[in-house]
């Protein structure tokens, strides 16, 4: 497997590039953690940047939704996309107002996207978007029925270029700025569940997936 995805000039970081991170391992970590990524498409000249959930298989990320999306229909036809996911693990704060700044890791991947039509193609897909928001879900529940199947448009985005960039580390206030009597340093941020909500008649016990929820 390569070590990295295609890291062409336009997917290059400039601002800060000592941030930029190129490595597959990387840029695989970061969309396996997440499970929220927002989708550019230009539709009739416009840019239009949407949330969707997704999940990594490979070199792919599949996405899924009502086939009278206008985004699901624009990226299945093969229309460049840029899809990013940002995990935000802290606040950085510093004495200066400027110097603020957040501790994160995002990746931006530049791809293509094509429908995924054939049924098991279809299936697999969609178990792994239930299985990327709630590990071993898709074990529990019932899976799409032909119709439920033929209502959800799946479409599957070739990572062609890819990046990461990684923020760690505390506030980078100057020198004299670091006399000011402003309390500065970082504050880590995690994603934590709550205590779990049965639904009405739900009589199973939670699973240790709902119990212990962790990204
Ligand atoms: C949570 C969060 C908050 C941020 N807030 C701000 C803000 O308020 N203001 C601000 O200016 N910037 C912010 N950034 C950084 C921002 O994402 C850009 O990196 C920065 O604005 C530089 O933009 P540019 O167009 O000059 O990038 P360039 O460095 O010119 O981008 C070139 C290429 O580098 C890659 N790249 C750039 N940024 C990222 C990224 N974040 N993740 C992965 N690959 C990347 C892409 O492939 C891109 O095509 C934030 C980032 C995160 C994750």
């Amino acid at each position: 497997m390569n070590l990295y995805y295609n890291k062409s000039e336009r997917v290059t970081v400039e601002r800060h590039s000592e941030r930029g991170v190129y490595d597959r391992e990387t840029i695989d970590s970061i969309l396996d953690e997440g499970f929220v990524a927002h989708l550019g498409i230009v539709s009739d000249g416009q840019p239009f940047v949407l949330p969707v959930l997704y999940a990594r298989d490979g070199n792919s990320i599949y996405v899924h939704g009502s086939p009278l999306s206008r985004l699901l229909g624009t990226v299945a036809s093969s229309v460049p996309v840029c899809l990013t996911v940002t995990l935000v693990d802290g606040l950085v704060l510093a004495r200066s107002a400027f110097k603020h700044s957040v501790n994160y890791r995002s990746v931006v991947v530049l791809g293509d996207g094509s429908e995924i039509t054939e049924a098991g193609r279809k299936q697999h897909a969609l178990r792994r978007v239930v299985d990327q928001v709630v590990r071993g879900r898709s074990e529990d529940v019932r899976g799409p029925s032909d119709g439920e199947l033929k209502a959800t448009e799946v479409v599957e985005i070739a990572i062609r270029e890819a990046s990461a960039k990684v923020r760690t580390g505390p506030p980078l206030d100057s020198a004299k700025d670091r006399k000011l009597a402003a309390w500065a340093g970082e504050l880590p941020l995690r994603v934590v569940s709550g205590d779990p909500i049965p639904d009405a008649d739900c009589e199973v016990e939670p699973p240790d997936y709902v119990v212990a929820y962790t990204r």
